[in-house]
């Protein structure tokens, strides 16, 4: 196969080109062709011209358009303009589907397209090419993620030069659309396709738990507005600049492991934020910010990956933001790719991919996507190693590359100590409500419990069980053991405890004394309770502790609802429980 990318400044010079094109692709004996143009003017009727045109000197259909961010033409940002990328393929079979009126029937697009490509022979790519905001893709995406784990997916959405841009359009020789869907299939034996993501930014500070959010748009962080993340830390104040100052400053969210940056792209009255792509309830999401040196590393990573696949055309489809950061150095990331295979794209609005763990087509920003094609084997030369130069770097960016290094020293410090004390609480409130010795709850805990058990019965209805009790003759135990097996009988009574209210929901039960227990199950009447203590009392009977001894206990029982103070309630079951004591121990008193 074979990529020529074409720009021109004159009907005449668009004519040229075109026969260029053409003479390459009889004189190369292809059999398929397909033509994307990227265009960063939006004038409907010259679009519409050049798609029309492209049509009818190679009758075909296959030819699909985006406005974009930036036009990528040999690996370089090219001035703005209308860009052409001819693909010539010898046997591989490209076909352009289109979907129409989109908006809301995104799911069952999505259904069709994964029909479509799963049906197709030897089907090894599909392009999705998106307009912007309109759009619900998450179901799109969803239901295209369903196609065979061999189909390799990737695309971009749609969007304009500037920040406020609403110029989400794709287009082809019949008009402008912002609520159509393109789905290219690239299919053949012989066709071969690698397709992977580039980001490097660096997530900054500790997480925020999304706690409101609606597709693209995030309400509410740790139930505060969210526009706080970048007031608060940032200091950016949510006016009219407030994309361009946030642009350096994205949005990590984590889902299932995977990393999705999101941009701002405008805030709401509400402190709500607009973000190129969609967070859902429950994602933690992160700051970030881009040190070039990582960026790099990142791409070349991937350099490593294609030169090996040995490509002979290259798509990269680059987030806008990245433009933005580079700003004069953006060419860096995208020359060496040059070098490797001829290289087209352009800036989009949000790249399409398919995460390798689950297969998971999602929308992502700030990613580098290239996509490397080839027919046939790779060539038999030996691979041709590029990377990224980034001399020209060091001097201009190496006061953001110390500041960032700092930014990321310090970062992982907070980190590490966030880590850390959120262990130490969780630590420390363990200790300060569990007794050491038998890991049940503390007195001042199972007290709280049975409270707020008490105040909940006393503004509503129903009644909860309370049984206490004391193990028998004790001491002796210590006194002829040692205190170190009387230990162990405690933990081993505390075990059968905790088994007896296994699985009941709003059961506790404390250490309320030295040998002695308090165990709270919601709902018991008072022929309830005594059952409950009657079945723990046979327990301690049948159980053989260590050492041969044995241990019985006596209880107490009671049931209680609102009505009463609760202060009596403690009062008349310790009562019953001194009576079962009295009556000559392992026995269970109702109150
Ligand atoms: P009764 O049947 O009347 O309850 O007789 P008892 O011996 O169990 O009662 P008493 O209150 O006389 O003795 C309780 C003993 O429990 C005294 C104390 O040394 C022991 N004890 C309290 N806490 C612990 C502990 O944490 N470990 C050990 N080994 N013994 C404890
Ligand atoms: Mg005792
Ligand atoms: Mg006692």
């Amino acid at each position: 196969m074979k990529q020529m990318s074409a720009r021109f400044v004159s009907e005449l010079d668009f004519t040229e080109k075109l026969e260029a094109i053409s003479t390459e692709y009889s004189k190369g004996g292809y059999k398929n062709i397909l033509f994307h143009i990227y265009s960063g003017v939006l004038d409907e009727e010259l679009l519409q011209h050049i798609a029309e045109r492209i049509c009818k000197r190679f009758e075909t259909d296959n030819v699909v358009g985006t406005i974009s961010a930036g036009e990528i033409k040999n690996g370089r940002l090219m001035d703005r303009g209308v860009l052409i990328s001819a693909m010539m393929f010898e046997s591989a079979e490209v076909e352009v589907h289109r979907f129409p009126n989109a908006v809301g029937e995104e799911r069952s697009i999505g259904k069709e397209i994964c029909t479509i490509a799963n049906n197709l022979m030897d089907a090894k790519g599909l392009e999705l090419m998106l307009p912007g905001t309109n759009l619900h893709t998450r179901a799109l995406l969803e239901e295209v993620s369903r196609c065979r784990r061999g189909i390799q997916v990737f695309g971009g959405y749609a969007g304009g030069h500037s920040m406020e841009s609403s110029e989400h359009f794709v287009f082809d020789r019949y008009g402008l659309y912002s609520d159509m869907i393109f789905a290219i299939t690239y299919a053949g034996a012989d066709f071969h396709i690698s397709v992977d993501k580039s980001v490097g930014w660096q997530t900054l500070g500790v997480p925020f738990k999304v706690t409101k959010a609606d597709e693209n748009r995030l309400y509410e962080v740790d139930g505060r507005p969210a526009v706080e993340i970048y007031e608060k830390y940032m200091q950016i104040e949510a006016d009219e600049n407030f994309a361009e100052e946030t642009f350096e400053f994205p949005l990590m969210a984590e889902q299932g492991g995977e990393e999705l940056l999101r941009h701002t792209i405008s805030v709401g009255e509400d402190g709500s934020l607009l973000l190129a792509g969609y967070v859902t309830e429950g994602m933690n999401i992160y700051l970030c910010y881009g040190a070039p040196a990582d960026i790099v590393k990142k791409v070349d990573a991937r350099l490593i990956d294609i030169c090996e696949f040995r490509p002979q055309a290259i798509l990269l489809y680059s987030c806008s933001v990245r433009k933005s950061f580079w700003e004069d150095f953006v060419n860096v990331e995208m020359m060496p790719f040059q070098q490797i295979a001829e290289t087209a794209g352009f800036h989009t609005w949000g790249e399409v991919s398919r995460e390798k763990q689950k297969g998971n087509v999602l929308e992502y920003n700030i990613t580098l996507l290239s996509i490397a094609m080839r027919e046939g084997d790779p060539d038999e030369e030996k691979i041709k190693r590029v990377h990224v130069d980034d001399s020209v770097l060091k001097g201009q960016a190496s006061l953001i590359k110390r500041l960032t290094k700092l930014v990321y020293a310090t970062t992982t410090e907070l980190h590490r100590a966030y880590t850390d004390l959120s262990t130490m609480n969780d630590k420390l409130k363990e200790m300060a409500e569990h007794d050491g010795l038998t890991g049940l709850l503390n007195r001042r805990t199972i007290e709280q419990k049975i409270k707020e058990r008490f105040e909940e019965l006393r503004a509503g209805s129903g009644q909860a069980g309370l049984i206490m009790t004391d193990l028998d003759f004790f001491k002796k135990v210590n006194d002829t053991k040692g205190h170190s097996e009387g230990d162990k009988v405690l933990v081993k009574a505390a075990e059968l405890m905790k088994e007896a209210i296994e699985g009941i929901e709003g059961a506790y039960v404390g250490r309320w004394g030295g040998e002695e227990f308090m165990i709270l199950v919601p709902g018991l009447d008072g022929e309830g309770a005594y059952e409950f203590a009657e079945k723990l009392r046979k327990r301690f009977e049948e159980t053989a502790f260590d050492d041969g001894i044995e241990i019985t206990a006596s209880f107490g029982s009671i049931s209680f609802g609102g009505m009463r103070e609760l202060m009596n309630v403690f009062i008349e079951v310790d009562n019953a429980l001194y009576e079962a004591k009295h009556q000559g121990r392992n026995k269970t008193v109702k109150a």
